[in-house]
């Protein structure tokens, strides 16, 4: 018999966790030939979320949980899942029911019947989400397409079900700056991606704001290309061969007309918007070297504070 691992990211969930775990259930019954694992991890809430799931757990055998020292982000949280997750077919959902449980059914279907060897989901609209947010989104996903080899899809969900070896392909990455949305894509595999229309949340809040989400897109840039460190090379050669045509004209000009000095004004622009460029350029370049930094550091991805099994790591053992 299968064993499917199910990892839902908690952080803050008191309101969502058992109208989820009903929902879930309902599917467990319905799968055939498969037992299942609920792996909840508590990302540090300050909630009743971890009261919640520990009683969960002490009812029910199949659900299991971790729970971190303090908030570390749900990348940590999948991480930290993934690597406690015993089963054969292992997929990773939100708590607040945005990812339909339901799928589940499919997505072992198509596994256990298709040469895949993981199912993704993405949702087919934005609906019900702030405009600004999905400009934003939108453009995100054109500028990293544009500038990575790997393929970044746009509306994909962190919603999936993989075979194993997937998930162990995934945890061999075990890189600090985590982005997973491009580390799923990278190891490869055959990946089917099922669409279904956007869901609200069932209860609570999300978790994401406008700031926490530029970082994040940041992440994405840093960890999946190198393309902005070379525009420093680039604007540079431009504004070379643009003052070499500037030195011509500026000299046929006074040998011909005779020109005084003046024109302070535009100078004064011409240095700003140079030294703001200069400034900018630095600034790609500190990024990739904070990320290189706090990679060599070599910090412990999550750290655990309580879980269901005592052992379970720190997600530091084979980094
Ligand atoms: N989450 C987490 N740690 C965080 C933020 C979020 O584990 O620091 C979890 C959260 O509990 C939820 C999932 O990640 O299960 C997705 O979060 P949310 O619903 O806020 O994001 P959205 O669906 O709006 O993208
Ligand atoms: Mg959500």
């Amino acid at each position: 018999m299968d064993k499917i691992s199910i990892v839902v990211p908690c952080f803050n969930e008191e309101e969502a966790i058992s109208v989820y775990y009903r929902e879930t259930c309902r599917v467990m019954q319905r799968v055939e030939g498969a037992e299942f694992e609920i792996i909840f991890v508590d990302d540090g809430s300050i909630d009743g979320t971890f009261r919640l799931i520990k009683e969960l757990s002490e009812k029910d055998g199949r659900v299991k949980y971790l729970s971190f020292s303090r908030n570390f982000g749900k990348e940590a949280a999948i991480y930290a899942g993934l690597k406690n997750a015993s089963g054969d077919f292992v997929a990773t959902m939100d708590a607040d029911l945005q990812d339909p449980p339901g799928l589940l059914e499919e997505m072992y279907r198509i596994l256990t019947q298709e040469e895949y060897d993981s199912v993704a989901t993405r949702r087919l609209d934005r609906s019900g989400e702030p405009r600004l947010r999905s400009v934003l989104s939108e453009s995100f996903y054109k500028l990293i397409n544009r500038i990575s080899q790997t393929e970044i899809v746009s509306g994909a969900r962190d919603y999936r079900l993989m075979k194993r070896k997937m998930v162990d392909a995934v945890l061999e990455m075990s890189e600090y700056n985590r982005f997973s949305k491009g580390i799923f894509e990278w190891v490869g595999f055959r990946t089917k991606w099922l669409e279904f229309p956007n869901v609200g949340r069932c209860a609570g809040e999300t978790k994401w704001s406008l700031k926490k989400l530029f970082f994040y897109s940041l992440e994405g840039i840093t960890g999946f290309s190198v393309a902005p460190l070379s525009l420093a090379a680039i604007i540079g050669v431009i504004f070379c061969l643009f003052s070499f045509a500037m030195i011509l004209v500026i000299v046929v000009r006074t040998i011909v007309w005779g020109d005084p000095v003046s024109g302070w004004p535009s100078l004064a622009c011409i240095i700003f918007m140079v030294s703001g460029i200069q400034l900018f350029c630095t600034g790609i370049v500190g990024e990739y070297l904070s990320k290189t930094y706090l990679e060599t550091k070599r910090r412990p991805i999550f750290i655990l504070k309580d879980s269901s099994e005592d052992s379970g790591g720190t997600g530091h053992e084979e980094r």
